[in-house]
């Protein structure tokens, strides 16, 4: 994979809550590693009903989740156990570290693991440097981004736009 490819995603929704266990199957994934701000959640906003029920619905269906988060480790903890999933905190993204102690953590196959977050730079990029597929979602809330977030997102502006193009090439060719 080019330097410029590690950026785009394989898979983009607007949200992860349309994520099904029915249409993860149909990929053979089946385990998930989320992303946490701007995910399943606003910036520093607690698990939320939408948040506890996607993963039961996922638990439910035997797919197995985790959270692998930049945040500190009480964010994370607290976040993990409203979700009753394991976690990871100040994973470092987009070091491939993290990532591979999750897909360890999950005890799963590599190719039935799909990362899902909301940034080229950490998410997306971090999964393909560890060799896994990732999902990109919309920011759920943009506007309560750190300022350190909001440079970044401008940073994403020319690979946004880059990975729109080498679509609308694939999908004419
Ligand atoms: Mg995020």
């Amino acid at each position: 994979m080019s330097l410029l490819r590690s950026f785009f995603p394989d898979f983009a929704r607007p949200s992860v809550y349309e994520l099904t266990p029915a249409r993860l199957a149909e990929h053979g994934f089946r385990a998930l590693i989320l992303d946490i701000d701007n995910t399943l959640v606003s910036p520093n906003a607690p698990a939320d009903d939408a948040a506890r029920s996607f993963a039961a619905r996922m638990r439910e269906a035997g797919i197995r989740i985790m959270v692998l988060s930049n945040n500190g480790e009480e964010r994370a903890r607290s976040f993990a156990a409203a979700l009753a999933c394991p976690y990871l905190a100040k994973a470092a993204k987009p070091r491939p570290d993290g990532f591979l102690k999750a897909v360890e953590l999950l005890e799963a196959d590599p190719s039935s693991v799909l990362v899902v977050g909301d940034q080229l730079f950490t998410d997306i990029f971090g999964a393909h440097r560890a060799g896994l597929p990732a999902l990109l979602v919309d920011a759920l809330d943009p506007a309560h981004e750190q300022p350190f977030v909001r440079v970044k997102r401008v940073l994403e502006c020319p690979l946004r736009l880059a990975w729109r193009l080498s679509r609308a090439r694939n999908c004419r060719a």
